[in-house]
């Protein structure tokens, strides 16, 4: 089972069941949510998912609202108005992280120019559906 919280503990989950995908998210807007060069999000389903606290949430695009914790600043989760049934969790927020492995880049070509990784993951230049 995975688990997780904010950095100051307020917000605290846990997913009783795998990830359906996991990836990176070179996109400038998780780049901003995130303030770091890359997002790496684990997409769960919403019926093996369990919070405890209440989110902050603003929305960034049409496609999606960011939730992050309204007492420390961390980024947490991104909900989809396409797949209600689901939720991405930012695997940085994980307890323990070890098995949650990332198959694919997102939005590669919106990376940071010195960003690279050594990987032979699949690079889209979208995010794939
Ligand atoms: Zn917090
Ligand atoms: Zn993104």
């Amino acid at each position: 089972m995975l688990t997780g919280q904010c950095l100051c503990g307020e917000i605290t989950y846990r997913v009783k069941g795998e990830p359906t995908r996991v990836s990176y998210c070179h996109c400038v807007e998780c780049r901003r949510f995130t303030g770091s060069a890359v997002l790496i999000g684990a997409l769960v389903n919403r019926n093996v998912f369990e919070m405890n606290g209440n989110t902050m949430q603003y929305r960034s695009s049409l496609q999606g609202i960011r939730h992050f914790c309204g007492n420390c600043g961390s980024s947490m989760f991104y909900e989809f108005d396409n797949y209600p049934d689901r939720i991405e969790i930012l695997v940085g927020t994980m307890d323990n992280a070890d098995t949650v492995i990332p198959t694919f880049h997102g939005f590669y070509s919106e990376r940071i120019g010195w960003f690279d990784v050594a990987d032979t993951l699949p690079r889209w230049h979208t995010m794939p559906s």
